[in-house]
């Protein structure tokens, strides 16, 4: 199977701190991968070096099999949803989903079915009118996921898109986005400290501490066989 993304050695220093240490990972096409990791471990550094937010010490990326490390955001072909939304206030959800779409240029017909296939899939049709105040935090969220989908990406990247939401909610989206997947079949790379949000939603999950990946492996083999210690007592607390 191709590789939809490869991390070659990447090593990411802040000043003096080390945040990735020669880290190496690959996520297959249509793989759906889950950081799963403590507060702090790296997780959101790693997804901003990938979607090219951040720039890397040192190692390389690789995206489809070319080489992005160096290559600007918008370049990469990948949508990252945010845990704070990021939606534009002053705009109606219709204007978030299209704005990145209009300042690509993207002619206007192309954009109303973009849009329109996006508020289908995402059940937000009768909200496309309405600005992101006067949204529920779940709603707000499938805005977020929309604006990535209409941008036809092949890699999604998450960053604890549901730890702002209730329990109820939180379980509900999980469903929605694992339903999302299957029927897009592209590439994930999903964050969260979340056990159960890992356990339920990933293909295989990378454990990480302190910058670096101590186990990547199928749900089954990492709660039946952890790798050491820490894994076998992440995977074991309850979140
Ligand atoms: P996680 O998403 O797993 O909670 P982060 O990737 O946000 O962790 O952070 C990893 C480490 O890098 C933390 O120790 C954090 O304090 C540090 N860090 C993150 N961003 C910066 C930055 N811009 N400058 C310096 N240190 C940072
Ligand atoms: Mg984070």
């Amino acid at each position: 199977m191709t590789n939809s993304i490869e991390v070659k050695d990447l090593t990411l220093n802040f000043g003096a701190v080390s945040v990735l240490k020669n880290m190496n990972l690959n996520v297959a096409e249509g793989e759906f991968v889950v950081l799963l990791g403590p507060s702090g471990c790296g997780k959101s550094t790693l997804l901003n070096c990938l979607a090219g937010l951040l720039e890397i010490t040192d190692g390389q990326i690789f995206i489809k099999g070319k080489n992005v490390t160096w290559a600007e955001p918008s370049a990469r072909g990948i949508g990252m949803v945010f845990q704070s939304y990021a939606l534009y206030p002053q705009m109606t959800v219709r204007g978030n989903l299209s704005f990145g779409l209009k300042n690509a240029r993207v002619p206007r017909d192309q954009i109303e079915a973009k849009v329109a296939r996006a508020a289908e899939i995402l059940q937000i049709g009768p909200l496309l009118h309405r600005k992101p105040a006067a949204l529920s935090g779940g709603q707000r969220q499938r805005v977020a996921i929309g604006r990535a989908l209409v941008r036809d990406v092949d890699v999604f990247l998450f960053d604890e898109p549901l730890s702002n939401l209730d329990a109820k909610l939180r379980s509900e989206l999980r469903v929605e986005i694992k339903r999302l997947h299957a029927k897009l079949g592209n590439t994930m790379v999903y964050v969260t400290h979340d056990q159960i949000e890992a356990l339920t939603l990933a293909d295989r999950i990378a454990v990480m501490r302190g910058g670096i990946i101590q186990q990547l492996a199928a749900p089954q083999e990492i709660y039946n066989r952890p790798a050491n210690l820490f894994v076998a007592g992440f995977i074991g607390s309850p979140s």
